[in-house]
């Protein structure tokens, strides 16, 4: 059986004993909707990754260029990414792709207004995994040049890096790996990994196998590549890696030493509902949702033919395991007032890698 919850719709003008039956029911929802051992729920869900193991820089912090190009030397043209966690600039002229790389759906040519190094995109792209170390600091991955013919040729990209007794002993625990990861610099979905066409990789002289999908076949916007873990062909001391692909777009490859996290530490890291949206906002996002908290932005559209819901029904089983919710999870940007699962939303991703909203389906990454 579905079970609703129906909410009368608050009168424009916000009558506060309206308010109050409002506040009231929603106030019920939630208690109805936690868990049988009491726990208090999560009621959005704004999953934080990785890289913060760091504290936060100083900033009065020297600049500090860290560029996939290698080169330390700041130039006149540099970008830093938004997370004030990383400190890190690197050249426009690097990370930027030109023009006539950019997704044909991109209106603007300029600097976009969310900038990721890859490192902080690698460590959003996959909760799973939290980055230990970086053995390989990031590398351009150019793009291969087109023959006459109009067909591309062989690149081939070849690093060493060394990896320390620590390492090696670090990496006696199976919660380790070394993991090699690639991303398209100006992939349409920042947060995952992405392999060139026709990769083939050699690891001390071993072949092997980085992508699952066909050789020749690009990923799709809900496809999603992952990293490569390395441990079984590595040494203490000096690696070798070469990539060899034939594609046309510009990528970028590292290698880290990164450890597993659980489920249960994946869980830990959605913030818990004292810690979510207040009260307040909660109340003016469920008016906006149910159409009467949009007075003062409906001046440009004919208010005659307004459409004002008596009612709206949320669901509280799982769009995803159809079961009923036991903690009720909602990314923070999602317009909507359903929910899903949080921890079945988890599990699925662990394998998936999509951490999509199942409700309005729009990838909602980490900001
Ligand atoms: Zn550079
Ligand atoms: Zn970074
Ligand atoms: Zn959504």
């Amino acid at each position: 059986m579905i079970s609703t919850v129906f909410l009368p719709v608050p009168g424009t003008n916000g009558l506060p004993k309206e308010q109050e039956k409002v506040v009231k029911i929603v106030e019920d929802t939630f208690m109805k909707m936690q868990d049988p051992t009491g726990t208090v729920a999560a009621s959005r869900s704004h999953i934080v990754s990785g890289h913060s193991a760091k504290p936060k820089n100083k900033p009065d912090d020297p600049v500090k260029v860290r560029c996939p190009c290698g080169n330390s030397n700041p130039n006149n043209s540099m970008i830093k990414r938004v997370d004030p966690q990383c400190n890190v600039w690197q050249h426009v002229g690097c990370v930027i792709v030109p023009e006539n790389e950019k997704p044909v759906d991109s209106i603007s040519p300029d600097l976009p207004s969310c900038f990721y190094c890859e490192i902080c995109r690698i460590s959003r792209a996959d909760p799973f995994w939290v980055t230990v170390n970086n053995v390989l600091l990031p590398v351009l991955v150019g793009p291969s040049p087109i023959a006459a013919d109009g067909s591309y040729t062989v690149q081939y990209t070849a690093k060493s890096f060394q990896l320390s007794r620590a390492n090696r002993e670090m990496l006696q625990d199976a919660e380790y790996n070394v993991q090699v990861w690639c991303i398209l610099l100006n992939d349409k979905v920042p947060f995952r990994m992405h392999w060139p066409l026709n990769s083939d990789m050699q690891v001390n002289g071993i072949h092997v196998r980085v992508v699952n999908r066909q050789p020749t076949q690009k990923l799709g916007a809900n496809g999603r590549d992952d990293g490569k873990p390395l441990k079984d062909y590595l040494r203490e001391g000096l690696n070798k890696i070469a990539l060899s692909r034939n594609d046309s777009r510009t990528f970028c490859l590292g290698i880290r030493i990164a450890k597993r996290r659980s489920l249960e530490q994946v869980l830990n890291l959605v913030p818990k509902e004292q810690d979510g949206e207040k009260f307040d906002d909660a109340l003016a996002r469920v008016r906006r949702c149910v159409g009467g908290g949009t007075e003062t932005n409906n001046a440009g559209s004919d208010s005659d033919i307004e459409v004002v819901a008596d009612s709206v029904s949320v669901n509280l089983r799982c769009p995803m395991t159809a079961l009923r919710i036991q903690i009720a999870g909602r990314f923070k940007p999602c317009a909507h007032m359903g929910c899903f699962d949080l921890e079945a939303f988890i599990q699925i991703n662990q394998r998936s890698r999509k951490w999509q909203c199942p409700i309005c389906l729009k990838n909602l990454w980490r900001t």
